[in-house]
């Protein structure tokens, strides 16, 4: 513990256990993004989560699960749901699922059903395992602004009002988990993410609703509302370099390295790798959102698998200033 205190608030794993069982709350690592973590099933350090945050309580929570025995011990899983669990667990897929008493009104936003997902990150699997609690984690930044990809964006935003980090180095997919909503007929895709819509569907054997209507006045995903994502800087897209006005001397992102860049070219990836831009997406908007000064222009990426994901997060980063 001393020297835990020497190094406030980075941790390992077993402080961090520790924390969770006495109802604290804090940064961990996760293959998507960093969560903002507690007890899912102790409401006082629930609603630490949304004031730490800034969430509005209408917004329901991921829980973490580390096997499918603590899994089927907060929700009711189906046939179809079993089987993509089997498939993309431990992953970046989040399934709606009914819930089980264990899981509080506070956690799904009133809902009767829960948000479930094992993740792959060794140390966030070894947290719960140890902790032996599901664990709720929402992104672990400010409601509405980029999501953290690594240990020092968490300290940066939320480091005063948390417990602990633990640091599990930079997030490997860099966008949130797709969500899929399993109550539903047909089953809805409520948020793209790193496991496409198409993996899905041919596992299930049947098509996803791709499309729901965005401006429910529940919205049934945070990752739904048309603004969210979102640098302070203004943020507009492109899909095409002629779209940029010649007299735009400010910041530029590509998708994919310029052949002759400038002083003020980005690019998400060398070669124009989705993965891999996805993985720089949220830490190349934080970086620039630091020294832009009359805003920057970012490139879409090509409408695939995951490049999906990342035109949905850019779109909604974008979005705040139509209004
Ligand atoms: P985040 O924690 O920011 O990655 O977002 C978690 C997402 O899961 C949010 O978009 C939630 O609205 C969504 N979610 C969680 N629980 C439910 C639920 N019971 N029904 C629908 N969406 C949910
Ligand atoms: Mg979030």
């Amino acid at each position: 513990m001393k020297d835990f205190k020497q190094q406030r608030p980075f941790c390992d794993i077993n402080v961090a256990a520790d924390f969770i069982l006495s109802g604290g709350i804090g940064g961990v690592p996760t293959e998507t993004v960093y969560g903002l973590a507690c007890d899912a099933t102790n409401e006082s350090a629930v609603r630490k989560i949304f004031s730490a945050k800034g969430r509005p309580f209408i917004d329901p929570l991921i829980v973490h699960v580390c096997d499918m025995e603590m899994a089927e011990s907060v929700a009711h899983f189906s046939d179809d749901a079993k089987k993509l669990a089997e498939k993309f667990w431990a992953g970046p897929l989040t399934m709606i699922l009914p819930k089980k008493d264990c899981i509080g009104d506070i956690v799904t936003a009133g809902f009767d059903t829960v948000a479930v997902r094992m993740p792959s990150h060794p140390m966030m699997l070894e947290l719960i395992r140890k902790s032996g609690k599901p664990i709720s984690a929402p992104s672990a930044n400010p409601f509405g602004y980029v999501s953290p990809t690594t240990a020092e964006h968490v300290r940066e935003q939320l480091g005063d009002k948390i417990d602990f980090i633990v640091d599990g180095g930079e997030c490997k997919c860099g966008v949130e988990s797709t969500i899929v909503m399993m109550t539903s007929t047909p089953k809805k895709l409520l948020r793209p993410g790193p496991i496409s819509a198409q993996e899905i569907e041919s596992v299930l054997g049947e098509e996803l609703d791709k499309t729901p209507k965005k401006n429910e006045a529940h919205p049934q995903a945070p990752g739904m509302l048309k603004s969210h994502y979102s640098p302070k800087s203004r943020l507009t897209l492109f899909e095409n370099p002629e779209e940029i006005p010649s007299s735009f001397s400010g910041e530029i992102i590509f998708f994919k390295r310029p052949e002759n860049p400038q002083s003020n070219h980005y690019w998400l990836s060398e070669n124009g790798n989705p993965q891999e831009s996805a993985r720089n997406l949220f830490a190349l908007l934080r970086k620039l959102d630091k020294i832009s000064q009359n805003g920057f222009y970012c490139q879409k990426a090509p409408n695939t698998d995951i490049g999906v994901a990342i035109n949905d997060r850019l779109a909604r980063a974008e979005t705040k200033f139509d209004k």
